[in-house]
């Protein structure tokens, strides 16, 4: 998620899109797609004057394409309305927005604010952070809450690249190569049953 967002880092209206475009999607898949909607729409303007048919065409084959079509026209029609076509800077404000939830506000504010007072927790953060012991927590957003208590300030905007990167290749959901794992000997490995070769 962070690479497809990484990419268009100058650009806070790209990186808000790209990465709503990104949920449940391969990295390869999003900025193909996010690619072609940029050439249409480079900006809230155009992107809300399409239609939701234009754009799903547009970002197929990205999961869920008809909701996210829907969801990034209304998001820009509120950039425009709301925001004077810029991206919000807060929390609260990000959130207001149609499918944007805490893992996409954060890193919007991370990449395209360039915040260092945010972390952003996906999936693999979340596991991985639980393996390791850093905290004891059932969902993301507790995670996320329990990580500004234990991590050292200086990581936080860099856990979620480290830990992503980490999480596809070495600690991978299902079959964690443990063998392969440069901190094997330390990992207490918690809620790990099954390992990869
Ligand atoms: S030792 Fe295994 S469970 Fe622990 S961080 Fe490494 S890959 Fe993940």
């Amino acid at each position: 998620m962070e690479k497809i967002a990484d990419g268009h880092a100058a650009d806070p209206f790209r990186v808000l899109i790209g990465t709503m475009l990104s949920a449940q999607t391969k990295d390869a898949v999003t900025l193909a797609a996010s690619t072609r909607l940029f050439e249409v729409a480079p900006t809230p303007k155009v992107l809300a004057g399409l239609t939701a048919r234009r754009i799903e065409r547009l970002i197929y084959p990205v999961s869920f394409y008809r909701h996210k079509a829907k969801h990034v026209k209304t998001t820009s029609r509120l950039l425009l309305s709301r925001h004077a076509g810029a991206v919000p800077t807060t929390m609260a404000e990000l959130l207001e927005l149609p499918g944007v939830g805490r893992k996409t506000a954060n890193l919007v504010l991370i990449l395209a604010h360039r915040s260092l007072s945010n972390i952003c927790v996906d999936t693999h953060v979340h596991r991985i952070s639980n393996r390791l012991g850093w905290v004891r927590t059932k969902t993301p957003d507790q995670t996320e809450q329990a990580l500004y208590e234990v991590v050292p300030r200086r990581w936080w905007p860099d856990i979620n690249r480290f830990l992503v990167t980490w999480g596809q290749n070495v600690c991978k959901p299902v079959y964690p190569v443990c063998r392969r794992c440069a901190i094997e000997d330390a990992c207490p490995r918690i809620g790990v049953t099954r390992v990869g070769k």
